[in-house]
């Protein structure tokens, strides 16, 4: 049996596994896909501390990662499919395998929303991106549109500029919500052009992007502009799937978890962009997951009689 599995290999997970593993716990890190999660996504990094020089997100993962495993983290590539958490010994199913543990940790994140436009399934991966790093090369060349008005979208928009001649910002409001700083860095870059008040109506094209129609919320003008790739930044889904109906959540999906990052089940705890919370970054999410971790060992001590 381990004493912590951990649902989630970003910062919040890899974190989460460094300080239980450095308190000698038995560590599992379990992750469907890649190291990072959605850091891996990120160009580059200027606001984690003791990096001077701007890290790659997928870098940074790395070297969370091989941390962890330092201190006898387990990490295994695996996609899980159900929890049983009613006892204290919880149960996790995944793809090929189960696994018990003292304690669990949800670290699963948060994944790009979705417009919810009838085309844009269907052109998902032709032309339709929610990854500027991962297709941005793609469009070498071409004319682009990021919608949204956070950060996300404006470095999505900073590093599409890098590949792309002519790239629209649409937001749906008259201001970025984005930092400042980036805010600058956008309106002095003359390949960017917004669209303000405005979202998108329609993506034309039937086996890849060719042009959105555009419409004005304040005035209602319909207006079309030709593009080549649309990348959509308007914020995050929660991937909570997996404990809905298990796990107290609020409206919105997140999980709810006191300031301990215990949620409201015994033995399990909650760290980083899933959780309910203030502020979503990588350094919120790594001091999550030491708490959690913390935590976890605690509970582990005062229950020892349930685990003999
Ligand atoms: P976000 O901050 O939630 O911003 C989403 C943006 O999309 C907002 O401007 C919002 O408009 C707009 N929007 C939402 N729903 C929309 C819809 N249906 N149609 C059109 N527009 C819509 O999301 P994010 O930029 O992905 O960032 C998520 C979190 O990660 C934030 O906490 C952010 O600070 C953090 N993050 C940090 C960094 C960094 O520190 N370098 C980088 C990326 C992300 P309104 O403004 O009108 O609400």
């Amino acid at each position: 049996m381990n004493d912590v599995i951990i649902i989630g290999g970003g910062p919040a997970g890899y974190t989460a596994a460094l300080y239980s593993s450095r308190a000698q716990l038995d560590t599992l890190v379990i992750e469907k896909m890649f190291s990072g999660g959605q850091m891996a996504t990120a160009d580059v990094m200027e606001n984690y501390p003791g990096f001077e020089e701007p890290i790659g997100g997928s870098d940074l993962a790395l070297r969370m990662e091989k941390q962890a495993r330092k201190f006898g983290t387990v990490v295994l590539n695996d996609e899980v499919l159900e929890l049983d958490l009613d006892s204290h010994i919880k149960k996790v199913k995944t793809k090929n395998n189960t696994f018990e543990s003292k304690t669990i940790i949800l670290c699963m994140g948060a994944s790009p929303k979705m417009l919810g436009l009838p085309n844009e399934e269907k052109l998902r991966g032709s032309g339709v991106s929610y990854c500027a790093v991962c297709d941005g090369a793609f469009f070498r060349g071409k004319t682009v549109a990021v919608v949204g008005g956070g950060d996300t979208a404006a470095e999505d928009a900073l590093y599409l500029a890098r590949f792309c001649p002519k790239i629209y910002i649409i937001h749906r409001r008259d201001a970025m919500r984005a930092t400042k700083l980036l805010q600058n860095e956008l309106c002095c870059n003359k390949k960017i052009e917004f669209l303000w008040d405005s979202v998108v109506e329609e993506i034309e094209g039937k086996f890849g992007v060719e042009g959105l129609k555009i419409k004005n919320v304040k005035t209602g003008k319909l207006n079309s502009i030709s593009v080549d790739g649309l990348f959509v930044a308007i914020g995050l889904n929660p991937n909570t799937s997996l404990v809905k109906n298990k796990v107290e959540l609020n409206k919105d999906g997140y999980v709810i978890t006191d300031d301990r990052m215990r949620t409201n089940i015994p033995g399990v705890f909650a760290a980083g962009d899933l959780r309910e919370k203030y502020l979503r970054q990588i350094i919120t999410a790594a001091a999550d997951g030491a708490s959690a971790a913390y935590t976890a060992e605690q509970y582990i001590n005062e229950n020892m009689k349930y685990f003999k």
